[in-house]
């Protein structure tokens, strides 16, 4: 017997919807005088990284005590990285703003609390070689990189990423691949890090032929920010690549509706045009994405760029995030409203990654009443509760339908 949990009911405002769901470019902002070639070229963005307080202050004089002093922190701790592209979508006026809580360091970061971990899905003690995470039996994560475009306040590999903490990783193909080539019950690889994306073309190309090659490796994944913080890498050409080694998924990561603009669509476009199926994992973030409206308005906007929700995170209890942390009940406050409320393709998988290495557990809403042996009792999307027979000598329901 389950007990029934009264949830919120908050369907969302339309009219923010409808101004949340709009396609608008990033825009040049300060970097107008910049060639066509230069600006649409990755590795330019990633040459004009703003990595410093003097950079950031600059371009940005609304700068707040907190993020002035988290900024001045952010090397020993995760580096600061924002492409001039991502920077765009900052709104300097508003210190409110969902995307500079996502980049911009905080002094925040520097709190400690009972309950956080550097390591909080376990992953260094499931390592059995440097770079390579087997939690689960049949896959594992393959990290290729310690870089990324830009860097998450909230990342849960901070204590990796950037390199700012000293962890000094050093990933070893040889030795991943062997370890796979090694265990016949390793199925799915699953790319992150790090961003692998940020590999050339070439190395990518000669990691997942080397995986390929493997004969009980059926499929194959890869992690990345990349759409999002520099839609610019979504080369024809790395399309190309990618394609010629399906089955070949893409989970991207993105948290806000702001993030999908038009330059995002179009890159996440020429992934869907190479066959390559898309899901979106997000992260539940105060001060971000916890407001029913602006989750929904995500959500389908993701599926107007060709991206199916997947996974939507409770943010890990890593160090120096709880200020970026939405309660638990918020998250399922968000679930209610989704199921039934909007499409089923829209609605992601509310999880919790069990902290110390325990893995996702689902979280729902609780739609299941009670059962025994005789019947099931569930409620739908408008709170009516209904009656399943459990077998065929059941009775007639207790109550009648969706009273
Ligand atoms: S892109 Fe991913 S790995 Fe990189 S900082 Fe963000 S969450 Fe961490």
């Amino acid at each position: 017997m389950q007990s029934h949990t009264v949830l919120v009911k908050d369907g969302g405002n339309p009219t923010n919807l409808n101004s949340l769901k709009t396609f608008d470019s990033a825009g040049r902002g300060f970097w107008s005088h910049i060639s066509e070639t230069d600006w649409s070229d990755w590795r330019w963005q990633l040459k004009n990284r703003i990595v410093s307080l003097e950079q950031l202050q600059r371009l940005m004089p609304t700068l707040t005590p907190e993020e002035q002093a988290g900024t001045m922190l952010a090397n020993s701790k995760l580096a600061m990285a924002i492409t001039p592209y991502f920077f765009n979508l900052i709104d300097a006026a508003d210190e409110n703003c969902p995307i500079r809580w996502q980049v911009i360091p905080r002094l925040e970061e520097t709190h400690t609390a009972l309950w956080v971990m550097s390591d909080p899905c376990g992953e260094d003690s499931h390592s059995p070689v440097p770079g390579l995470v087997h939690r689960y039996p049949d896959r594992v994560l393959f990290l290729v990189t310690d870089r990324c475009a830009a860097y998450c306040r909230y990342c849960t590999r901070s204590r990796l990423v950037s390199n700012a903490t000293g962890y000094d990783f050093h990933p070893e193909f040889d030795r991943q691949i062997e370890y796979i080539q090694q265990h016949q019950e390793i199925r799915d690889v699953l790319l992150s890090g790090g961003d692998p994306l940020l590999l050339s073309d070439d190395k990518l190309e000669t990691l997942l032929q080397r995986l390929r090659a493997i004969p009980h490796v059926e499929f194959l994944r890869i992690g990345t920010r990349i759409p999002i913080f520099l839609p610019q890498r979504i080369t024809p050409a790395v399309c190309a690549v990618l394609k010629k080694y399906h089955p070949l998924f893409i989970s991207i990561h993105s948290n806000h509706p702001r993030e999908l603009t038009t330059e995002v669509r179009e890159a996440l476009g020429r992934l869907a045009d190479a066959g390559i199926p898309l899901g979106n994992q997000s992260v539940l973030l105060r001060h971000v994405n916890d407001e029913v409206t602006v989750m929904q308005a995500h959500l389908q906007k993701l599926l107007m760029c060709r991206v199916k929700p997947y996974y939507l995170y409770q943010c890990d209890l890593i160090s120096g995030s709880a200020h970026l942390r939405a309660s638990v009940r918020q998250g399922l406050k968000i679930m209610n409203s989704l199921r039934g409320h909007t499409t089923g393709y829209a609605v992601p998988q509310y999880v919790i990654d069990a902290p110390g290495g325990g893995g996702k557990v689902p979280i729902n809403p609780e739609y299941v009443l009670s059962n025994n042996q005789d019947r099931v009792v569930i409620r739908n999307f408008e709170g009516k509760v209904f009656e399943y027979p459990e077998s065929a000598d059941a009775g007639l329901p207790v109550n009648p339908p969706g009273h």
